[in-house]
């Protein structure tokens, strides 16, 4: 099946609410262009380098989101351009955002990544941290970022009912947050293999690559 008709499958299964972000990451342009000319303008790249790239070389209406681990050092690049940055996971590097995005005239809108898979995974705040962030003076000082939701990841396992709990349980932590801090409205969680268990548990942001763009070589 083509890309653009794998974008409108999915977004026939999306209430008006839920945010499709096409993760277009190892792809090349002619297949975003396909997504593109489809009418899909979202679309999430795991690397700084490669969505500098596309960035630079694809239609300017397009919203780019960086939906990977980022390092500090690679912010300065995408600070004049990214319209969302999905996993922020310290305090370090939202200063680092603040500082290049005010740099740029900017505000940088992120999510704060919280761990909420069972198995051992490098990335995300816990959720004392998340809300300890949300909370300090320091973050509030910040104007060149805006924290605008949360993101996870839910464990690799064919076990729905072990996501199903975990997504459920951040959309619960979300809930909360949300009416403590009313800039916080965005949960993105889902991907190909569980964005509809996502869905149901309260996602409004789902990520998905290889059911739109077919499987990636990394070769
Ligand atoms: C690659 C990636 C996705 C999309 O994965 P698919 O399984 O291809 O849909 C979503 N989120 C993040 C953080 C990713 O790195």
């Amino acid at each position: 099946m083509s890309i653009a008709t794998n974008i409108q499958n999915i977004k026939s299964e999306l209430a008006k609410n839920i945010t499709l972000v096409a993760v277009s990451k190892t792809k090349p342009n002619e297949d975003i262009l396909e997504a593109y000319t489809g009418g899909q303008r979202i679309f999430g790249e795991n690397k700084a380098q490669e969505l500098t790239q596309k960035y630079e070389s694809l239609p300017k209406d397009i919203e780019w989101h960086l939906i990977g681990h980022l390092q500090t050092n690679k912010v300065k690049y995408i600070a004049p351009f990214v319209h969302l940055i999905h996993a922020v996971d310290s305090l370090k590097l939202l200063k680092e955002i603040n500082k290049q995005a005010l740099k740029n005239n900017r505000v940088i809108n992120c999510l704060l990544q919280v761990k909420i898979a069972e198995e051992e995974s490098k990335f995300g705040l816990t959720p004392t941290d998340t809300e300890a962030l949300l909370n300090s003076d320091e973050v509030q000082q910040l104007k060149g970022i805006q924290i605008a939701g949360l993101m996870g990841m839910s464990t690799n396992t064919p076990d729905t009912n072990q996501i199903k709990k975990e997504f459920n349980a951040l959309n619960l932590f979300f809930k909360q947050l949300s009416r403590q801090y009313p800039t916080v409205t965005i949960l993105s969680m889902g991907m190909s293999g569980d964005y509809r268990i996502a869905l149901e548990q309260g996602s409004n942001m789902v990520r998905v690559g290889s059911s739109i763009f077919g499987n990636r070589n990394y070769s």
